[in-house]
């Protein structure tokens, strides 16, 4: 089999070839379908998650069929847990102290099969083709996350629409919320796009929104979009952070935060959340907008993430 790998930082991913792997108990051989690019691969690739070991194969929004039944699943970033530290046991596996996550410390999507723990498998909605459920297992959950870490808030502001916004704003918009959409100053196509997604506005992230948000989630990762997105909060309001790596916050004055302003980050998710977030995405017919590319170009897909050349979430096909 071919996998596109990840042999240093700062290099590009070279293919491998070889073997599927053999699973080992309680893991399943799978066959890869789709396989999303996420944020965090290009982090990854950037040196910038020094957790992550290599050579990997990276890859965390997987698609794929099981071999040994033939049945569909999705393996998300969470992929095994200890089950007895203090986080486990508390119902908080997503800050498991032993925890290993998809194309990080285990061999991820970026491949033709991988492994998995059949226990973090997650079923997928049958009305989702393979490529179009790929961002369902990131962008799709960890943004899932972040919203319900807001609360019952209905001025919901986004910073960053990108492939977890895209999905997120449907949801909330499903739930008779107000999406406010904040894109890089200047970005005709990422405004047009986070409108068509369900936004009620959309602007700059240097714009003030039209009215006070109740709370927002910022999924680019700039520290200075958290001072922006607190200062668009109204007293009481929440700035969750869903990325997994962001520039420095800046300092601010404490009276940007006073008035029981919080500002919270998101990390990883749990099986809950998985099993949560994909009775939403059966309920509601989602729209992901997916550009794919074969395997072999994941560096090309990397790219393109980073230079914001696409809306939505790019997914390779082996
Ligand atoms: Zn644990
Ligand atoms: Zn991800």
């Amino acid at each position: 089999m071919k996998a596109m790998r990840l042999f240093a930082p700062r290099q590009p991913l070279r293919e491998e070839a070889g073997d599927p792997p053999a699973p080992a108990p309680g893991q399943v051989l799978i066959k890869v379908r789709a396989c999303g690019v996420c944020r965090t691969d290009l982090h990854l690739a950037d040196g910038e998650l020094p957790q992550c070991r290599a050579p990997v194969t990276p890859g965390h929004e997987v698609v794929g069929t099981i071999v040994s039944t033939g049945a569909r699943v999705g393996v998300p970033w969470l992929g095994w847990t200890c089950g007895a530290c203090e986080y486990c046991n508390s119902g908080r596996e997503n800050l498991c102290e032993r925890a290993r996550f998809t194309g990080c410390h285990l061999d991820g999507g970026y491949a033709e099969y991988m492994v998995a723990d059949e226990r973090f498998c997650l079923p997928i909605p049958e009305r989702y083709g393979d490529a179009e459920a790929a961002p369902l297992l990131c962008a799709g959950l960890i943004g899932f996350r972040c919203y319900r870490k807001c609360g019952d808030a209905r001025a919901l502001g986004i910073y960053g629409f990108g492939a977890a916004a895209h999905i997120l704003a449907q949801i909330a918009r499903a739930d008779g919320r107000d999406v406010f959409a904040f894109v890089r100053p200047g970005d005709e196509a990422a405004r047009t796009f986070a409108l068509a997604c369900g936004a009620s506005w959309s602007g700059g992230s240097n714009e003030a929104p039209p009215e006070p948000l109740d709370a927002a989630i910022v999924f680019a990762p700039a520290g200075p979009l958290v001072i922006s997105a607190l200062k668009a909060t109204r007293k009481g309001g929440a700035v969750i952070c869903g990325g997994i790596h962001m520039s420095d916050i800046p300092s601010f004055r404490y009276a940007d935060l006073w008035g029981e302003r919080r500002i919270e980050s998101v990390a990883n998710l749990t099986r809950e959340d998985g099993a949560r977030f994909m009775e939403v995405a059966a309920r509601i017919a989602l729209k992901t907008r997916v550009k794919t590319y074969p395997l072999a170009q994941a560096n090309a897909a990397l790219d393109d993430l980073r230079a914001g050349r696409f809306s939505g979430a790019a997914v390779l096909l082996p």
